[in-house]
C-alpha cells in the first residue's frame, strides 16, 4: 500500500486535506492524525471491518479495545446507553481535552471497535484539525496511538512514518503534538469512578469534580496473576524501546553514581548504552548517548519529550538504556505509569 502524506498548515487550505481524509475513512480506509495527546491511528468507528483494519495495522491484540473519537457531545448519546449526571459534569469540564470516559455501549457500536466489550471508551480531542477530521468523516473515529502495538507512541508525523508505511492509508501532518503522552481513562460504569491509566487530567483534578475517584490498583503494579487492569490493553508490555531499559531509583548522588557504574560495567563489556538524565544531571553522566529530556521543573517538558527519547535511542541502537524517575506532583503519575511499562518494571533501587 501507498501510504500518503498531508501536512496540515492551519489555514484555510487544510479544508481539503480533511475532507480528503475524511473520505479514505468513509471508504472503510486508515488515516493517522495528530491530537493533543498522540498521533491517532484512525479507522470508521461503526465500520466493523475499518476497525478490525486498526488492529491488523498496528499488530494489536484483539482484545485490546479502541477509543471512539468524537467532537460534539450530542455524539455521545447516540453511541452510550446511558450518561451519567457526573460524566457530563467532567465533560464540562475536561471535554475537548486529555480524558477518555468509559460506558456502556449501544449497539450502534460494533464489538470490534471494543475488543467484544459491551462497553466503549470515548473522548473529544482537543485539537482543531481532529475535531473538523471526525466531523467530517461522519463523527466516530475509533483510534488507538498511530504505533506498531508495544513501540513508544508517536508524538510526531515522523514517528507514525517510520511504524505505519505502506501499512495504512494516509498520514495527516500536524506537527509535534502538546501533551505527549495519552488520555486518562476513567471507568463511570462502576459504583465509583475509576482512572484505568494516568493522564494529563490527573486524580487531583479529577476528585476536585467527582468528589470521589480511585486509582485502579493494577496501575502501578507489575502485571501478575490475579491482578486484572480493568483496561485491557494496560496488561501488555508497551511504550517499550529496543534496549532494555531500567529505572534507577534513590536520591539523585546514588542514581547518578549508579548509573556510571551500570555505564561503566556495560559499555567494557562492548555493550552501547545510553541514559535518560535530567538539565540539572546531564553532565555529570560518564556516557556517550546522554540525554536531557529537560529540567525537573517542567514535568510537561518531560511527558512531552519522553517517547522520542526513547525512539532516538532505537535508532542510535542502545542495547541498554538507564533512565532516572520522574514523579513529578502532577504528570508523575503518568510518566512513571508509561516508564514503568517501557522498562517492563525493571527497577534498580540504590538504597
Ligand atoms: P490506545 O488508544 O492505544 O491509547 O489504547 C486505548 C486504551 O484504552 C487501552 O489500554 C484499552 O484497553 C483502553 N480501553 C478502550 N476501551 C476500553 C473499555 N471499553 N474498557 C476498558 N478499557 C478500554
Ligand atoms: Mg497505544
Amino acid at each position: 500500500m501507498n501510504t500518503k502524506l498531508r501536512i496540515l498548515t492551519g489555514t484555510q487550505s487544510d479544508l481539503r486535506l480533511l475532507r480528503e481524509a475524511a473520505d479514505v475513512i468513509s471508504g472503510g480506509g486508515l488515516v493517522a492524525f495528530p491530537t493533543e495527546t498522540v498521533y491517532g491511528l484512525g479507522a470508521d468507528a461503526l465500520n466493523r471491518e475499518a476497525s478490525e483494519k486498526i488492529y491488523a495495522a498496528k499488530g494489536r491484540p484483539s482484545d485490546n479495545p479502541l477509543i471512539v473519537h468524537i467532537a460534539d457531545i450530542e455524539a455521545l448519546f447516540r453511541i452510550v446507553k446511558y450518561v451519567p449526571e457526573y460524566a457530563l459534569r467532567l465533560s464540562e469540564h475536561f471535554w475537548p481535552g486529555p480524558l477518555t470516559m468509559i460506558f456502556e455501549k449501544t449497539d450502534m457500536v460494533p464489538k470490534e471497535t471494543t475488543g467484544g466489550l459491551s462497553t466503549v471508551a470515548v473522548r473529544m480531542p482537543n485539537h482543531k484539525a481532529a475535531l473538523e477530521f471526525i466531523r467530517a468523516a461522519g463523527g466516530y473515529i475509533a483510534a488507538p496511538s498511530a504505533n506498531i502495538s508495544g513501540r513508544p507512541s508517536p508524538t510526531t508525523a515522523q514517528h507514525v512514518f517510520e511504524d505505519m508505511n505502506g501499512r495504512i492509508d494516509l498520514i495527516l501532518d500536524g506537527g509535534a503534538v502538546g501533551i505527549g503522552v495519552e488520555s486518562t481513562i476513567i471507568d463511570l460504569t462502576a459504583d465509583v469512578p475509576m482512572i484505568l491509566r494516568p493522564g494529563f487530567v490527573n486524580e487531583e483534578m479529577l476528585a476536585k469534580v467527582l468528589g470521589k475517584v480511585i486509582m485502579d490498583p493494577a496501575v502501578s503494579q507489575k502485571p501478575k496473576e490475579g491482578i486484572r487492569p480493568k483496561a485491557p490493553g494496560m496488561k501488555y508490555r508497551h511504550y517499550a524501546p529496543k534496549g532494555l531499559l531500567s529505572l534507577v531509583r534513590g536520591d539523585t548522588e546514588s542514581v547518578v553514581s549508579k548509573i556510571n557504574c551500570l555505564v561503566r560495567e556495560k559499555e567494557s563489556a562492548g555493550k552501547k548504552t545510553a541514559v535518560i538524565a535530567t538539565d540539572e544531571t546531564k553532565a555529570r553522566y560518564n556516557c556517550a548517548n546522554v540525554k536531557s529530556i529537560g529540567t525537573r521543573e517542567d514535568e510537561e517538558g518531560i511527558a512531552r519529550r519522553l517517547y522520542a527519547i526513547l525512539r532516538e535511542f532505537d535508532t542510535m541502537g542502545a542495547e541498554f538504556i538507564y533512565s532516572e524517575e520522574f514523579d513529578t506532583p502532577q504528570m508523575g503519575a503518568a510518566i512513571m505509569n508509561r516508564l514503568l511499562k517501557a522498562a517492563g518494571h525493571n527497577v534498580i533501587d540504590t538504597i
